[in-house]
């Protein structure tokens, strides 16, 4: 399998490659040259399979020779050793639980393959790699538990001080080892500027092997499918599921559709979005054009550019009556976000965090609009993170306490650990050149 770049203008790479350079050299992201799909034996039968045996079998052909079997089937169930429940809210409406990993996000699934993909990499290769990533929150604990102990990595977050929420600063900060928090006195948005700029200092990147670990990363952003066949495994209708996706860079609703693509089957995909409506606008109007993110209370979708759009593009060849005929979308308020968060509470008596609530509010909206023709839609939807890393915004809506999870409580014990610097670049470099 070769993957080329959206862009056209650099040279096809193995996943290996992929992997190790996050991005392609003319700025675009890579994309596998062909999407492969599954066979009429796998559909029939992956409903009895394990969840490590679906993922190496899904994911083998994107991994092509670069990673042997062996290794491949221990990465992978090492990334999903955790439950991915489907459960039911209401008659017509499931939840895809994706926050029982380690960090409570799904984002764990992709750091935790990406990360033990450039483990095996690192062995053969003499490269240092250096991650850098910024975090509104999720990303940055994710990763840094992802990576954690892998050799031949080390792992440099950016976060803004007093910006994440308590349990996330202790994901953040108290790991130690390979994992360096700095607390930028600044905005997400400084983070990622600083962090833009490292990647495009040439004489920085002389010294220090840098790359990603957002969903630009084949490696980060491909696993993300596995959790469609789990839902898929737990749905018992004969109909396939309306599917929604809570939406802030596009990388978890393109795996998805690159599921579908390659044969797993779904009835329709909603794209649930806050505030920030690049595609939904894009949807009512054919015209895609960017814009300044906006804050809202579900900030993990904070995005004014989602950088998976061109992937979306590609993957139905920029045909937007495709497009539109397959995936359909929303942009829900903080206002309706906090009133869905405290209905689905008082009526389900469920518990949605604040991206879930964005995608609940969506599917809903969506089987209500095709209800009129067909009473028998039923849908499911990614609920993308634990309540209570959240919790200010949900304990408002409830007005009850959430619980801190067991698997959570002795993070309260260690203590933080990060470098505070400036929200310029020049201390950022400065930290790097030490
Ligand atoms: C990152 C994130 C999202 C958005 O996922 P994308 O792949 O960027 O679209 C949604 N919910 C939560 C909780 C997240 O952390």
């Amino acid at each position: 399998m070769l993957y080329h770049s959206t862009n056209s203008n650099s040279e096809k790479v193995n996943f290996r490659e992929a992997t190790i350079r996050g991005q392609a050299p003319d700025k675009g992201l890579y994309f596998p040259d062909s999407i492969p799909m599954l066979t009429k034996e796998f559909l029939s039968s992956f409903k009895q399979k394990s969840k490590a045996q679906i993922a190496f079998e899904v994911i083998g052909p994107y991994v092509g020779d670069t990673i042997t079997e062996e290794d491949l089937f221990q990465i992978c169930e090492h990334t999903v050793n955790f439950d991915f429940p489907l459960v039911r809210v209401t008659d017509n409406i499931s939840s895809l639980e994706l926050f029982h990993g380690p960090t409570l996000a799904f984002k764990d699934i992709g750091a935790r393959f990406m990360s033990r993909c450039l483990g095996c990499f690192s062995k053969t290769d003499s490269r240092k790699v250096t991650v850098l990533v910024a975090t509104s929150g999720d990303t940055g604990s994710a990763v840094a538990n992802g990576f954690l102990g892998v050799g031949g990595v080390d792992v440099i977050i950016l976060y803004p001080s007093g910006k994440v929420s308590k349990i996330q600063e202790l994901q953040l900060t108290t790991l130690g080892q390979n994992i360096t928090a700095l607390e930028v006195q600044g905005t997400f948005d400084d983070c990622q500027q600083m962090v833009k700029q490292a990647f495009m200092d040439e004489e920085l990147n002389k010294k220090l092997f840098l790359t990603s670990a957002n969903s630009i990363n084949v490696a980060r952003w491909l696993p993300q499918q596995f959790y469609y066949f789990y839902a898929l495994q737990q749905w018992q209708q004969k109909e396939p599921p309306v599917v929604c996706v809570p939406s802030g860079n596009f990388g978890n609703i393109c795996a998805g559709l690159i599921a579908a693509v390659s044969g797993l089957p779904v009835k329709h995909f909603v794209a649930a979005c806050n505030s920030n409506d690049v595609f939904t606008k894009y949807l009512l109007s054919g015209e895609l054009y960017s814009q300044q993110a906006v804050a809202t209370i579900s900030n993990a979708m904070d995005v004014g550019n989602p950088s998976n759009l061109v992937r979306l593009l590609e993957m139905f060849g920029s045909d937007y009556s495709r497009i539109k005929n397959f995936i359909s979308s929303y942009s829900i308020s903080d206002k309706e976000t906090s009133e869905t968060i405290s209905r689905v509470y008082k009526n389900y008596n469920y518990t949605l965090d604040p991206h879930g609530a964005v995608a609940y509010a969506s599917l809903e909206k969506y089987l209500n609009e095709v209800d009129g023709q067909a009473t028998n839609n039923r849908g499911l939807f990614l609920e993308t993170a634990h309540p209570v890393k959240f919790s200010d915004v949900v304990e408002k809506a409830t007005g009850a306490t959430i619980e801190f999870p067991d698997s959570m409580k002795h993070l309260l014990h260690l203590k933080k650990k990060s470098v505070m610097i400036e929200a310029e670049y020049k201390a950022l470099k400065s930290f790097l050149d030490s």
